[in-house]
């Protein structure tokens, strides 16, 4: 009998393992954050989503090639129907042992409802983003939060027992300072907490990102004053370079694409809803895996990944100037998720 070849590990041209993938499980959001979105968006249509099953195959197939670690996005990925079912089945996978981490990034709206299920299901870490702790401008950064019921799905999440990753975007004479309060208060909590740049995605209606755009190296500075930030060791796959904060014993990470390069390590790649795969944040280039699933089945779905990885770039080309203001990369951020 012919004995079925292994699966072949995923190692791009520039020796990179990749070992992580995040899926954007939907593009529909129950925020219009300024800087990720315009107000008025128009989503794709649902008859052009995968479905979660099919969702579920291609997180397997990854998963036969070496992927230890998943993380749920989007949009906002807690908003899709029946998404508990996906957040279920690759749950097993980590009780299993057969992947080592599912996690979730959310805007926290469906916590206050949903965090004992997330436990249950074997989900043990979450990203919330939360750009500011004063109401009023929660609600104008969002659009459409209420910063009240954020806190609510923030407190259920931490008596559930989820391990708590803040992330805050840096903008311009918006939130920029607020966000040493944010800091103290993630200490007081027990959070760590992520702090980005701000990234040309997308069209953003009538904002403009060079207005929006705060160099970390200043918020960095600014921090400083009020806290001891010492250079930590602790280092991911990820962007991030982090720091402790000595005030409060928790880290924090500051996520500079345009100050700072950080795809020499990078090991992951994105899939989006409708099954495109992006082997970069910052380029345009992907490949279709649901005409590869839908045609050609698992081994098809296989080929195109393996011939996607062979196509990973070494780096994004991001740029935010007054020279080009327009956005670096034409699709929004909800698209491929953070
Ligand atoms: N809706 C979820 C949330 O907000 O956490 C998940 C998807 S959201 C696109 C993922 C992360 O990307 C969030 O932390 C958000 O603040 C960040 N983000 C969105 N647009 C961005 C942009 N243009 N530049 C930098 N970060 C962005
Ligand atoms: Fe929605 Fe997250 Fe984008 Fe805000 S950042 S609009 S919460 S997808």
């Amino acid at each position: 009998m012919a004995t079925q070849a292994a699966p072949r590990a995923l190692i791009d041209p520039f020796g990179r393992t990749v070992d992580y993938i995040r899926v954007s499980v939907t593009d529909r959001c129950d925020f219009r954050c300024v800087y990720c979105m315009a107000e008025e968006m128009t989503f794709l249509p649902k008859s052009e989503l995968l479905s979660l099953e099919e969702l579920e195959q291609v997180c397997r197939k990854f998963m036969a090639m070496g992927t230890r670690k998943i993380r749920l996005t989007g949009g906002e990925p807690l908003v899709r129907r029946n998404i508990m079912q996906l957040i279920r089945n690759l749950g097993a996978e980590v009780k299993s042992g057969n992947l080592d981490e599912l996690t979730i990034t959310t805007n926290g709206s469906q916590l206050h409802k949903m965090a004992d299920e997330l436990v249950d299901a074997g989900v043990k870490r979450l990203n919330i983003s939360i750009d500011t702790l004063d109401p009023d401008r929660f609600r104008s950064i969002t659009r459409w939060g209420d910063l009240d019921n954020v806190l609510a799905g923030l407190e259920a999440a931490k008596k559930a027992g989820l391990a708590i990753k803040l992330n805050a975007v840096a903008l311009k004479g918006v939130n920029e300072h607020d966000l040493a309060d944010m800091v103290g208060w993630a200490g007081a909590q027990g959070f760590d907490m992520t702090i980005i740049e701000v990234m040309p995605m997308g069209d953003i209606g009538n904002e403009n990102r060079v207005d929006q755009y705060l160099p970390l190296s200043q918020v960095r500075a600014d921090l400083s004053k009020r806290f001891t930030l010492i250079d930590s060791d602790y280092q991911t796959p990820g962007p991030a370079r982090y720091v402790t904060v000595a005030e409060t014993g928790n880290r924090l990470g500051f996520i500079t694409p345009l100050t700072h390069n950080f795809c020499e390590s990078c090991n992951r790649v994105r899939v989006t809803c409708t099954g495109q795969l992006y082997m970069c944040l910052g380029q345009d280039d992907n490949a279709d895996l649901s005409s590869a699933l839908r045609n050609g089945g698992e081994a098809g779905l296989e080929e195109a990944i393996v011939e996607a990885i062979g196509r990973k770039p070494k780096g994004h080309d991001f740029v935010i100037s007054r020279r080009a203001p327009a956005a670096s990369v034409s699709r929004h951020m909800n698209v491929t998720g953070g």
